[in-house]
């Protein structure tokens, strides 16, 4: 695809399309109430939530994507002057509210964005997406795939989300005498919420601006801001920590719960005392969910008696709103691509999933190069082998059609350790260039 097509949640430099797969901030950097550009496609659900995010926005550039429905957009190829037209569907990432991933189609072949993305296969809703996916695909090849590989390494092994939100049921229901503080983001893990609510029949407590938040998303009688209303609190992520549950230990018995596919360790990490928990690399061994009834059992300090327990007021869950590595590696073999690229880059740490799953397509990968120094500079633009230039970034032959011997050159391995980093930047923003250091 031709460099100033299309953007996707990247809004540095110039496009004429761009399209926002959800609202969580590491997707909406550069993106401001003063945007003026050109149109942004996103979800209905988004659309409804972005003037809380950002207020005064000319709500007259976005534009609305039904979910299931290809929809096109006529560009001008900025080379030749000429018309051409880009196709799209979204489809349910099955995220967070709003959510969704983007599939195009046009001169350039056939991409797939997952955005950030849950592929559990174990509800309706996921068997929706799925055929949903299919159906869109329809035997047509995905030129590129653009991954979701936050957890793209198989120490990220964790259960579904109603297994995970049973085990933080199982937590409160062993503290009845306990206030519970749940760490959570400004947007997700409401259904997690929703399930204690309705099982325990209570309240959950959030703060004003979750609150209005929890209000557009229709959910008017179960969560208040009157902390005497319910002893449940769901409260910001960044101001979960030890001294904030020493603190509230001090007048009245409170746990912490922290439902995050990280495993979260004790200690504030360098630097910031404020961000809790940083993620165990060295010290921790693959989650042993599946056989110890869906809980953790890892522990580790060492010291600790009940699994999941970080510290003697704070738990662990592994409740995930992106895939563990597992449901990574279903999504590929049912998307079979020619070639993939992980969304996550940050300046600490990149894994691509090329080394793990690069195999499914037929590519075996020299172990040492997942450890290889990170060497890539910070880059503005995630630039993408599109079919133009296969030939220059993939030497071998690619072959489009589904069924056929494919094989690819590796893209590099960009990885500079397994590692704690929460992403700091993703979004891909569409050119012709090679990727190149
Ligand atoms: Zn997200």
């Amino acid at each position: 695809m031709e460099k100033g097509l299309i953007s996707v949640d990247r809004w540095s430099g110039e496009s004429q399309a761009y399209f926002l797969t959800h609202l969580h901030s590491d997707h909406t950097n550069g993106l401001s109430s003063s945007w003026s550009k050109a149109p942004i496609f996103c979800s209905r659900l988004t659309a409804k939530l972005f003037p809380f995010k950002f207020p005064d926005f000319n709500l007259s550039l976005l534009r609305i994507v039904r979910i299931g429905s290809w929809h096109s957009v006529s560009l001008l190829s900025p080379s030749s002057g000429s018309k051409t037209v880009v196709q799209f569907m979204a489809i349910d990432a099955h995220h967070c509210p709003g959510a969704v991933m983007f599939l195009f189609r046009g001169d350039f072949g056939c991409l797939l964005y997952t955005g950030d993305f849950r592929w559990e296969t174990t509800s309706d809703r996921a068997e929706l997406g799925r055929n949903m996916l299919l159906n869109a695909l329809n035997d047509s090849a995905v030129d590129i795939l653009y991954l979701d590989n936050t957890y793209c390494n198989p120490l990220y092994d964790f259960p579904p989300r109603e297994v995970a939100a049973q085990q933080v049921l199982d937590i409160i229901a062993s503290h009845p005498d306990h206030d519970i503080i749940i760490g959570i983001d400004s947007l997700g893990k409401e259904d997690l919420l929703l399930h204690i609510s309705r099982v325990l029949n209570i309240k959950i407590w959030v703060w004003p601006e979750r609150l209005q938040t929890m209000h557009l998303l229709g959910y008017d009688e179960i969560f208040t801001t009157k902390t005497s209303l319910t002893r449940v609190r769901a409260v910001p992520r960044y101001s979960f920590s030890v001294e904030t549950l020493d603190g509230l230990n001090t007048m009245r018995p409170t746990i912490g719960i922290m439902p995050s596919g990280l495993p979260w360790s004790v200690k504030p990490s360098e630097g910031n005392k404020n961000l809790f928990g940083s993620l165990l690399t060295a010290r921790y061994s693959k989650s042993k969910w599946i056989g110890n009834g869906g809980v953790q059992t890892d522990e580790p300090n060492g010291s600790l008696d009940s699994p999941g327990r970080l510290h003697k007021h704070i738990y662990s869950v592994s409740y995930s709103d992106h895939s563990s590595f597992s449901e990574i590696e279903k999504f590929i073999k049912l998307v079979q691509p020619i070639n993939m690229k992980g969304i996550v880059s940050s300046s600490c740490c990149y894994v691509d999933p090329m080394y793990y799953f690069g195999r499914l397509r037929g590519v075996n990968q020299p172990g040492q190069r997942l450890h290889q120094k990170h060497k890539r500079k910070e880059r503005d633009e995630i630039t993408l082998g599109t079919k133009s230039t296969f030939g220059r970034n993939f030497s071998t032959e690619v072959e489009r059609k589904r069924g056929r011997s494919v094989k690819v050159k590796l893209l590099r391995v960009q990885s500079s350790r397994v590692s704690a980093c929460r992403r700091v930047r993703s979004g891909a923003k569409i050119v012709d260039d090679d990727y190149t250091d």
